[in-house]
């Protein structure tokens, strides 16, 4: 976006997406850190519920301004999204734990003398292992599985390896074209828009986009309707509660406005899965640091505006080589067992009907301080 033909941007006030109150205050006020969407934005927090999300927000017509033509998870996904979760989550049986591990990429010491070195393998799969995402493999004839968010379908693929059929829910018509191209149904809009049929799916995912969404709640009521009794629900966001916000208060990469729209935690998560109808909840802290990489670019780029440095810091995210991940590891896995972790994956488990019926919308004034 380009400062002259820049779309304007109008923002609405709402109510809190979780919990409906229209009781806030301030939290933040930042400007776009990444791609220069003109404005500031304001981030609150619930009086009521305590959860953190952007308030105004782009009306649902300038949602698609916000993100460049150029926005990096439209093109591709990135190696943080990239390998398996080889350890064991819940319900997933040891025959499955293996077969994971047949799918993922081919790695390094496959291909080299390193796979004679004794314990290289298991060292390699310690270290790469961010949690970033979970594929589980099915032997069901038929599984369904719908990715929402699916891009340009590279995770797609690997659940049709993983036996299962594919589809996808992408809103920009570009990334979904690829995917389509590849053989794969994809609906173009949102996941309340491809009204899916009700209890039709047995896994459904989003990698890094539920904090994009202006109404996560009504999106994990659809998850909830679209999948069957005991369907797999797996997703990833950035993590609010952990030290990095505080750290680089207005410099943390995944502030991110005016595309991210939510910032959970892992109490804002169970709440809303709860109330939702998922249970056996399982969240785990990713090993990855790309959030502290990224935010110590933006802090240099005040700093110093004209930082090399600070560009390639803010682009490591979308670019961060298998090299660079190993040697950041240790301090990653550090951080992921202190329950630090920047990112969260959560695994649920939809068993109908939801727990109680969802939190109604409460009117009360806008307060903001
Ligand atoms: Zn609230």
């Amino acid at each position: 976006m380009t400062q002259g033909d820049e779309p304007e941007i109008v923002l609405e006030e709402i109510a809190c997406p979780i919990c409906r109150s229209r009781r806030h205050r301030r939290y933040l006020e930042t400007t776009d850190p990444l791609h220069g969407v003109g404005g500031k934005f304001q981030i609150v927090r619930c009086r009521d519920c305590q959860h953190i999300f952007m308030n105004p927000v782009p009306t649902a017509e300038c949602l698609a301004a916000c993100y460049p033509t150029a926005y990096g998870p439209h093109a591709g996904r990135t190696v943080e999204t990239s390998l398996p979760l080889p350890e064991k989550l819940p319900t997933q049986p040891e025959a499955e734990q293996s077969d994971q591990l047949k799918t993922a990429d081919a790695p390094w010491y496959l291909s080299s003398s390193f796979r004679r070195i004794p314990g290289i393998r298991k060292l390699y799969y310690w270290l790469s292992n961010t949690r970033s995402d979970y594929l589980p493999t099915t032997t069901k004839e038929n599984a369904r599985a719908i990715e929402l968010g699916c891009a340009t379908g590279s995770f797609l693929a690997k659940l049709a390896d993983a036996g299962w059929k594919a589809e996808g829910v992408e809103l920009v018509e570009s990334a979904a074209s690829v995917a389509q191209r590849n053989g794969f149904p994809v609906h173009v809009g949102t996941l309340q828009s491809a009204k899916h049929p009700a209890d039709t799916y047995d896994a459904a995912f989003a990698w890094m986009v539920i904090e994009h969404l202006p109404d996560p709640t009504s999106a994990f009521c659809e998850f909830h309707r679209i999948l069957k009794h005991g369907g797999l629900l797996a997703f990833s966001v950035p993590n609010v509660s952990c030290w990095e916000p505080f750290f680089f208060g207005r410099s943390w990469y995944v502030w991110e406005v005016p595309r991210h729209l939510q910032y959970f935690g892992p109490r804002s998560l169970r709440k809303l899965l709860t109330e939702s109808g998922f249970d056996d909840i399982k969240i785990v802290h990713q090993r990855n640091i790309l959030n502290v990489i990224g935010s110590l670019g933006i802090a240099l780029r005040r700093l110093r505006r004209k930082s090399k440095l600070a560009e390639r810091l803010i682009d490591c995210p979308n670019r961060l080589s298998m090299w660079w991940q190993l040697l950041l590891a240790p301090a990653a896995i550090f951080l992921a067992m202190m329950r630090q972790g920047g990112r969260l994956t959560i695994i649920a488990r939809c068993n109908k009907p939801p727990a109680k019926p969802l939190t109604q919308n409460v009117e009360q004034p806008s307060e903001s301080v």
